[in-house]
């Protein structure tokens, strides 16, 4: 049995990695400790009492530490925690350690052999990568694989992210700016004799109003988009701006020779990131071998046809969400030039983006029978 630590196991990525490790039967198979920030000492959900994830001797007596906390505890213990001579294997969900040259970002449909790689070669320490750059490397991978031979010279994404990227308690405070505004619009909408302009009112008084809470998000979302995700990078872009650049050339084994850039946006849905893709190529290649490379990206790549019932039906997050698939569709050409490839993307940024690639490197790490000594 695998002796597994988690610590952010009742955030938004640990909650779903629980599940997942339900789902797949693959808990019963883990001798799990579980830590809090938060609660030490109350029941966790084995029934057992939480241990402190602030406390390096229970920490360092896993050999498999499984992090879903955030960066600002990562940053906190891991220091610590290898300094007192730990030598498990540490799994983050958090950004912290993933630009950090002993880091190997797993993503196992696009760089299994670059984990298999790291595991050889004594690496302990893993991050899932970026939600919006795993899905849309699983969207685009076919294109990617070969990107020198195909010509492809940039990636542009436009972002409708997810309320679920930024945690738990902004889907929780999403949910309540629903209630304030249906609240508000319910005594319109239920009145036959007001119309739609009074009910903008009522909507636009509500999501104006103090009584709407913003103590998460900052900002109505509900009704609403917040074209700004995470911390200024100080050249225009945004920290999830810029992470699109350098995880994917890091999770591609490049040093940043092919550009990724574009604009990410939070959005009022809950679990599913979608993409607008541009793809610049030195010449352009036939729309059917684009469409085949793209369907081959993973097992979960489904291209969709560019038509509207195929598009409003399955390219949403209303259907890939709660599930494994990563949709791909739109595929077409730009007036710009026949170089210029146009895509969409949808894929559940709690699953593929955050929970599947670590529960899947538990698998991995299983199957390499690395069970690194604790303290060892
Ligand atoms: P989160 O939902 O905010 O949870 C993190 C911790 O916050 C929980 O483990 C819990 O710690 C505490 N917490 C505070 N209020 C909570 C509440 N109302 N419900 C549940 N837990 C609450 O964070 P997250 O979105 O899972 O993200 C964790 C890390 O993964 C971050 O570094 C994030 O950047 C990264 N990541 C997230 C996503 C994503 O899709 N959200 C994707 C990729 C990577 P205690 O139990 O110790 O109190």
């Amino acid at each position: 049995m695998q002796r597994v630590g988690f610590v952010g196991w009742r955030g938004m990525v640990g909650s779903v990695l629980m599940d997942r490790l339900r789902e797949e039967g693959e808990l019963e198979r883990i001798d799990a400790r579980y830590f809090s920030t938060s609660a030490a000492g109350a029941l966790g959900p084995d029934a057992q009492p939480l241990a402190s994830a602030f406390d390096l001797d229970a920490l360092a007596a896993m050999p498999v530490l499984v992090s879903c906390q955030g960066g600002g505890y990562t940053r906190k213990v891991y220091g610590p925690l290898r300094a007192s001579g730990w030598q498990g294997i540490w799994i983050d969900a958090a950004s912290a350690l993933r630009m950090e040259p002993d880091t190997t970002l797993v993503l196992d449909p696009i760089n299994r052999g670059g984990i298999d790689d790291a595991l050889h070669a004594g690496v302990r320490t893993f991050a899932g990568s970026n939600c919006t750059v795993s899905l849309l490397l699983m969207a685009i991978a076919g294109l990617l694989r070969d990107w020198k031979e195909l010509g492809v010279e940039w990636v542009q994404s436009s972002t409708y992210q997810a309320a679920s990227g930024a945690g738990a308690a902004q889907v929780q405070e999403l949910v309540a700016q629903w209630r304030i505004l249906v609240g508000a619009v319910a005594p319109v909408l239920d009145d036959p004799t007001q119309g739609v302009l009074e009910l903008d009112r009522a909507l636009s008084g509500a999501l104006r109003s103090a009584e709407l809470p913003t103590r998460a998000l900052g900002y109505p979302l509900a009704a609403s988009l917040l074209p700004w995700v995470g911390d200024a990078k100080g050249d225009g872009r945004t920290e999830e701006e810029w992470k699109g650049h350098a995880e994917a050339n890091k999770l591609l084994g490049l040093h940043g020779e092919l550009p990724f850039d574009g604009m990410c946006v939070r959005v009022g849905a809950i679990r599913c990131h979608s993409q607008s893709v541009t793809v610049k190529f030195k010449a352009a290649l036939p729309l059917d071998e684009v469409e085949a490379r793209l369907a081959a990206s993973t097992p979960w790549t489904h291209v969709w046809a560019n038509d509207a019932e195929s598009t409003r039906r399955a390219l949403t997050p209303a259907s890939v969400s709660g599930t494994l698939d990563i949709a791909v569709g739109r595929v077409h050409r730009l007036r710009m030039g026949p170089e210029y490839l146009s895509l969409f993307t949808v894929g559940d940024q709690l699953l593929w983006g955050a929970a599947e690639p670590l529960r899947r490197m538990l698998n991995i790490l299983e199957a390499h029978g690395s069970r690194v000594g604790a303290g060892g």
